[in-house]
């Protein structure tokens, strides 16, 4: 999980959080990348659960938004957060051109109500949309597209190029 932030570090959650399910303040000091710190300030939730052999034990609550995950530890970077909302920041920070273009594409795909994905037919003008409207739209669409269409076959044609080079390489028999 290192590494996924920027200047992302693991570190368990603040141990001073005791109370129960109670918002506590989680004050900390984080160093970006850069060196500047940062200071954070946003409660970390925390739950406790009954063991099997008796005793209680504290869970913490992902203070990431929309996900509240019970988690025993949380990731610092810059952000405390479980490792499913890390892995989530990271797909989204790995996104390519071609995929960012094809997101933006189905984007409008949505707002013309067509199906989403690329590959799939244009629809016609949903009710009520002006025809402009529809025509920028539609050649936004039409450009999203081709730039991720474009996009992808270079970067298939890049691993083909690879794959050549690798058999080209391969010991021939004599
Ligand atoms: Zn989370």
């Amino acid at each position: 999980m290192c590494g996924l932030g920027p200047g992302g570090c693991c570190a368990p959650a603040p141990a001073n959080c005791r109370t129960n399910a109670a918002p506590r303040q989680s004050g900390y000091r984080h160093q970006r990348g850069d060196g500047e710190w940062k200071s954070e300030n946003y409660p970390v939730r925390v739950e406790w659960t009954g063991c099997t052999f008796g005793g209680r034990r504290a869970w913490f609550l992902c203070p990431a938004q929309g996900c509240g995950r019970r988690v025993a530890i949380l990731y610092s970077g810059g952000i405390f957060a479980c490792r499913h909302c890390y892995k989530l920041a990271y797909a989204c920070q790995r996104e390519n051109a071609d995929d960012r273009a094809m997101r933006r594409a189905d984007n409008v795909r949505q707002q013309l109500g067509w199906g989403a994905g690329i590959a799939n037919p244009k629809g016609g003008k949903p009710k009520g949309m002006h025809w402009a409207t529809f025509a920028r739209l539609s050649a936004k669409q039409d450009a999203f597209a081709w730039v991720a269409t474009v996009g992808s076959a270079r970067r298939l044609g890049l691993l083909n190029g690879r794959l050549a080079r690798l058999i080209d390489d391969l010991p021939r028999e004599h």
